[in-house]
């Protein structure tokens, strides 16, 4: 799917019909340090199962693309779910 590099709309900080720079949602890092990281390893320790129960297998075939909107006036963020996709997102240049 081609999403446009650059789009007009509304900004919920300037409360107008704005043009909005366009990047895709990445996951982040994993923090392998993180409070609920080891909690989790705490637990996970010595005799007994699971912790947590394992995660059932997903049969959805499309994911959500999620589009990071800046505003060009006040360069504040917002997301936006743009759409179902199976295919993979790619930022278009449009003049
Ligand atoms: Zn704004």
């Amino acid at each position: 799917m081609k999403v446009p590099e650059k789009v007009m709309a509304h900004c919920p900080f300037c409360n107008a019909h704005t043009e909005h720079v366009v990047t895709l949602n990445r996951k982040g890092e994993v923090r392998h340090n993180s409070e609920g990281t080891r909690k989790f390893r705490e637990i996970k320790k010595g005799y007994g199962g699971m912790a947590r129960t394992p995660k059932k297998p997903v049969f959805k075939t499309a994911k959500r693309v999620t589009l990071i909107l800046k505003c060009k006036v006040c360069s504040k963020k917002h997301q936006k779910v743009y759409d179902r996709t199976k295919k993979t997102t790619e930022i278009v240049k449009v003049d």
